[in-house]
Order: structure tokens, then sequence, then C-alpha cells
């Protein structure tokens, strides 16, 4: 047998786990572990085991699409990229830049996004250009950006291991990412103490010494009610705050009004235990904070992380190993595409458009007079947008907002109803069915370019076979389109050319080469030469921000736009499973992993089962102000009462067409974790 292993990266969640795909005659037939990977050390995940299941799969889009008719017909390359390129043309000369909008990828490689920014502001002149970070951590960047100067996980996974308190809130880290799991597993086997928040008793939550189940939409009250503790038992860390930080005193009157019997009946958690876990944070000597989507996804999403970082900064719980702030991010790209500028505020490494020093230098690299100095639309301002008649064209490469965005019959509606709209994907997702073209990308496994995981460390994704039909590159596809519109600065030979003008542009990046990438070097920015070795742990000396300090910003507590009342009773909290991925067009695409579950359910308590005359499997219909859908009923104690609970992975019973489009303020996040509804049973 003709049995060839290549070392790459897996292509879901963020942790960046090492596998081996095995390639025999041209097709890759299975995965292997990579036992001297650092971050998993051989051990996979049940995703990344079947990482392999859906590359070959007979329903890949292998050749490019018109719509014609409402019908899609095969087109060759040099018709559809004439099309788009003439489209683009059309509409930037009739409607403006700013009638453009285009959607880069959290699944594609850093190189790839780099090239989509390119494309929206040298290309189409327009400043609208996002990603799906702004659907899970948007206000992760925003908020840390606020008080450290800096929005990304602040130590790395191995670092996890070596906390003697673990911090959890609003994460299901064993099913999301399990291969972080495995570092929380060998702290409590180290000894650390294990306190998770959640309104779920989900799988992280039965490793825990403590659960604390607090309502969803509540986070701000219950942190804030620990601060209490810590401040009125003279428990911070004063040398900490004093030396390290600024506008401490600016956040004490807030945190005097948040007494733990203030919160007991907001949060739902008793005075008692938000007193002992506040305690135990704050005098464990090494305490790290883990959170993702449960934090994020909040109309007061940014204040969360705020809030999150008030209480590391007061115990002075960061800038050492088994401390920190670690929001974790979902998709293995999420980190890159924010990185590479793939957001409406800032080009790659995250320099402001607004700024005008910087952006000069910025476009004069790029050889062209200026960028667009305005911050641009985010997803759901785009969907908007379009409602209003202002975007005429949405480019989207490898993203599927006709599952993962919130309210998607606007969403569709949207969708329809734009000029033009072009999908670049590897399958024909609810996304691409709706577009006028559709462009055939190559997967992961038949590309090279890098990924950076959710600890800020940098992988090379290595080429095992090619492309289905005449399915490209992403950046290939980008480039095409750039130079038939008659746009210099897009002749790029491969991605290795992209990752070096990566580098000049990125000071992040600027140490980082694809020579020291393979050998691999653990790099994880920022590394700003090539002697130097990476920053594991950031904050050690100082903060991002100009004077090196912290920063303290005082929140309060504010309910989820949309509450419970008599109409619809219910809270709906969404998330994540361990058998799926995001939009399941990749998962459920994989025969293994569709076969371990095969469609979504929506959990609720026995309390409320009962009262409704629902048990479990009956087919119930769950309705909010934007949506219905029929769905099975998942009777369960681990969800609070008064709160159910959908994954958002199925289509068919999509929990966004529920969710509230409403937004944070500060990163224009919208609530996908929080909003009324009801059950009706069938
Ligand atoms: Fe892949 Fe994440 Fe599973 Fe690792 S934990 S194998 S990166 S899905």
């Amino acid at each position: 047998m003709n049995l060839k292993l290549v070392s790459t990266i897996c292509p879901y969640c963020g942790c960046g786990c090492g596998i081996n795909l095995v390639e025999k005659d041209g097709k890759v037939v299975g995965v292997e572990p990579w036992k001297r990977h650092p971050v998993n050390e051989g051990k996979l995940c049940p995703k990344g085991n079947f990482a392999h299941e859906f590359i070959h799969r007979n329903d890949r889009l292998t050749t490019p699409l018109i719509k014609k008719d409402g019908k899609f017909v095969p087109a060759s390359w040099d018709e559809a990229i004439s099309l788009v390129a003439s489209k683009f043309k059309e509409i930037n000369a009739q409607f403006g830049p700013e009638s453009m909008a285009c959607f880069a990828s959290a699944r594609v490689t850093n190189e790839e996004n780099f090239v989509m920014q390119k494309f929206a502001r040298v290309a189409l002149r327009t400043p609208n250009i996002d990603h799906c970070a702004r659907l899970c951590h948007g206000t992760s960047v925003a908020g840390l950006a606020k008080t450290l100067g800096s929005g990304a996980m602040t130590n790395t996974i191995k670092d996890i291991a070596d906390a003697k308190l673990l911090f959890i809130i609003g994460t299901n880290t064993f099913e999301d990412h399990p291969l972080i799991g495995r570092r929380i597993v060998q702290a409590k086997e180290r000894g650390a103490k294990i306190i998770v928040c959640d309104p779920r008793f989900n799988i992280t939550a039965k490793q825990a010494d403590i659960y604390v189940q607090h309502r969803s939409g509540t986070d701000v009250a219950l942190l804030n009610a620990m601060m209490y503790t810590i401040l009125t038992e003279g428990l911070e860390d004063k040398e900490f705050i004093k030396t390290r930080t600024k506008d401490f005193e600016a956040i004490k009157a807030e945190i005097m009004k948040c007494s733990p019997e203030w919160a007991e009946p907001i949060t739902g958690v008793p005075a008692d235990t938000i007193k002992k876990i506040a305690r135990m944070y704050a005098t464990s000597g090494a305490s790290a904070i883990l959170f993702s989507m449960g934090i994020t996804q909040h109309a007061c999403g940014t204040d969360n992380v705020v809030s999150v970082s008030n209480l590391a900064l007061m115990c002075g719980m960061i800038g050492r190993p088994g401390t920190g702030i670690n929001p974790l991010r979902g998709q293995n790209n999420v980190q890159g595409a924010c990185d590479m500028g793939c957001l409406p505020n800032v080009v790659s490494g995250y320099q402001a458009v607004i700024n005008d020093e910087l952006r000069k230098k910025y476009a004069a690299a790029w050889g062209v007079p200026d960028l667009p100095n305005k911050v641009g639309l985010t997803i759901v301002e785009v969907m908007n947008a379009i409602d209003e008649g202002k975007i005429k064209s949405l480019y989207i490469m490898g993203e599927n907002p006709m599952v993962s965005d919130p309210d998607i019959n606007h969403v569709k509606h949207a969708l329809q109803s734009v000029n033009f709209l072009v999908v670049q994907d590897i399958f024909m997702t609810e996304t691409a069915e709706l577009a006028h073209v559709v462009l055939p990308a190559a997967s992961f496994a038949e590309k090279e370019g890098t990924f950076t995981s959710t600890e800020r460390r940098v992988q090379l994704l290595k080429k095992v076979v090619s492309p289905p039909g005449e399915a490209k590159e992403d950046w290939e596809i980008i480039c095409a389109i750039a130079k038939k519109m008659g746009v210099a600065g897009f002749d790029f030979k491969s991605a290795e050319e992209i990752f070096e003008e990566v580098r000049k542009v990125t000071p992040q990046y600027a140490g980082m080469t694809w020579e020291r990438l393979r050998k691999p070097e653990a790099l994880h920015w920022p590394c700003p030469a090539t002697d130097h070795p990476g920053t594991p742990i950031l904050h050690t000396v100082k903060f991002t921000h100009p004077d090196g300090l912290g920063i303290f910003f005082p929140v309060s507590f504010k309910p989820p736009a949309e509450v419970p009342d008599a109409d619809y009773p219910l809270l709906l909290t969404t998330g994540r499973m361990i058998f799926h991925y995001h939009t399941g067009s990749m998962t459920r695409r994989s025969a293994t992993l569709d076969n371990e579950v095969k469609t979504g359910f929506v959990e609720i308590n026995p309390v409320d089962a009962k009262a409704l005359g629902v048990k479990m499997g009956d087919k119930v219909k769950v309705v909010s102000r934007r949506g219905e859908i029929e769905i099975s009923a998942k009777v369960t104690p681990n969800i609070m009462k008064g709160i159910i609970f959908i994954p958002f992975h199925f289509n068919e019973c999509s929990a966004n067409k529920l969710t509230n489009p409403v937004l944070d303020p500060f990163a224009k996040m919208p609530e996908l974790k929080a909003c009324a509804a009801k059950i009706i049973p069938i």
C-alpha cells in the first residue's frame, strides 16, 4: 500500500490541533495522530478524528455556477470571473464603493483573509469588510482592547494546566474546545480547583468542584458581586493595582452597589456561593479565566468582557503562568481572520483605519494613495443596509449567514434582495443557494497557508491533495477577480508570497517566516523580529496601552434586551455540541459525525415541560418574536427552569430563526445567547 502521512492542522475549532492526514492514490483516506504536536500531543476529539470525511464528498463544488432564470448553470472560470468583475465595476461606478461589502472567513487561511481585506479596501475601495468574529468574539476584542490594549487570549493552552484555579464562565469547553478540556483535566489532576458558571449543567460543569448555575445574561451581576466580596474583605492585589493599572477608584462606587445579596435574585445564585467563589478566585495564587460565547454573545457582551477583565486586574491574575484572561475562539482561524484586518475598523495588526498616520503608512506599503478612512459596516449592519437599499453587492467567502446569523428570516430577505451576491465555498450551502454566482473553493487539505489558533499560535497548513474539478484556492479566485478589474497589487504567485506581504505590514507577524513555521517553531504573536521567540504569555511586564497600564472601567448590570414576559415566558439560549461545527456544512457531510447527532433539539427543564404537557421526544413549536421552528423536546434537569437551549448547527430547525439581532453598542455583536420565546406543544 502506498500510504503517505502529511502533518497539518485540524480544520475545525480554534484549539489548532495537529493532525496527520493519510493520503493514498491522490485521496485523503484517514486521520492519524500527530503525537509530537505541542498542543494536542496526538489526542483528537471526534471532529478531528474524522476531519477527512467531507473532503471527497461528491457534492463538493467543482465548477463555477451562474444563476440563469433561477437555476444554476455551470460556467467556465473565465466566464464567471468576467461576470463578477464587470458587475463589481458597474455597481461601484453606479452606486459608489460604500454600496459594496465583503465577508471574509474564520475557516480559510491568513493569506486568503489578508487578500480579501486588501480586495475590499483596494479593489472595491469599500470600508465594509467583516467576518463571523462579529458573531462570536467581537465583544472580546472590543472589551479587552479597552482594558488591556489587546483583544486576544493572554496565555497558552498548555499553560491552563498550570493554573491553581480555573474560573470557567460561559463556555462548554469540553464540547466546544475538547483539547483545551484536556488541559482542564490536567490542572485538576495537579490539584487545581475548578469553578464553572453556566445556565446549563453541561459536560464541562460536570468536572467542576463548584458549579454555579446563573441565569443567562446576568454575568455582570455575578462578577460585580464577586468583586464586592473581594473588596469588602480586602482580598484585592493592592500592589498590582498600584503599579500595573489605573482608574481603580472609578469602579469602586459601582462595585459597592452590587452585594452578593443584591445579585442573588438576579442571577439565581445563593449569596454565600458568590462569596465563596470570589474568595477562592482571589486567593488561589494563580487563577485563570476561560470564557467563550456565554459571555460574548450578548447586547452587553463588551460590558461582560470588561467585567471579567476588572476581576482579573483587581486580583493581579494576569501576566503570569497559570493566570490570565482566555477568550476561547470558536473557528480554527477566527483569530487569524481578525489579525489579518478582516474587520471594518482595522487593517491587519489591529491598526485603526481612522488613524491617519497608520492608514497612510499602510496604504503606502500597498502603493495606493489612501484607503477608506472610515469604519465600515458589520455583518448585521450589512444585512440591515441591504434592506435599506444602501448595500447593492455582497461577496461572501467561506461563511454561511443563512444558518449562523441572528433572525434568519430577515437574513434571507436581505440576501434575496441584494442586487448581486457572490458566494465562494466548498459546498452548496444554504447561503450559496441564494447567490447569483457561486465560486468553487479548495478545502483545508487542498492548499497551503497559515492558521492562527486561539492561543495566537501561527501554524502551517499543508497541501495533501489537489482540489476537486476546477476548484481553486480562495486567494487565487480573489486575485483573478481583482486582476480582471484592472487593479494592481494582486500578482501573487503563492500563499507564501502573500505571507511575506503580511509580515511587512503587520508588526505582530513581522518576525515569522514560513521557514521558521516549517520547523515547526511554536510561534505565538507578537513576534516582531526573525530572532524573536514569540510571546506565549502577554502582559508579563506591561499592558499593550501606550502607558503600559491596564485600565479599569465601571460596568453596571443590564438585563438582556428581551426578557421573558406573559407572551414569551421562556428565555432561549443557543450553543454548540461536540459532534458538529458551526453551520454544519462540513460536519453534517461527515458520515460518522452526522450519524452521532442527526438533527437539533430543544432542551427544557422537567418543571417547564410538565407545565406545558411536553414529554421527552415530543415535537414542539418554539416561537419568538422573529419566527418559529418545529423541533423535538429533550426534557432534562441540566437546563435551568425558565430557560431553553437549542444548538444552532441545524438549518431545518434553525435556532437563529428565533434569535434577537439587537446589537452590543460597542462591538455591534448580536445577542445570540438570550431572547424571549415560548413553546407550543404540537
Ligand atoms: Fe480539531 Fe478542535 Fe477537536 Fe482539536 S479540539 S481535534 S482542533 S476540533
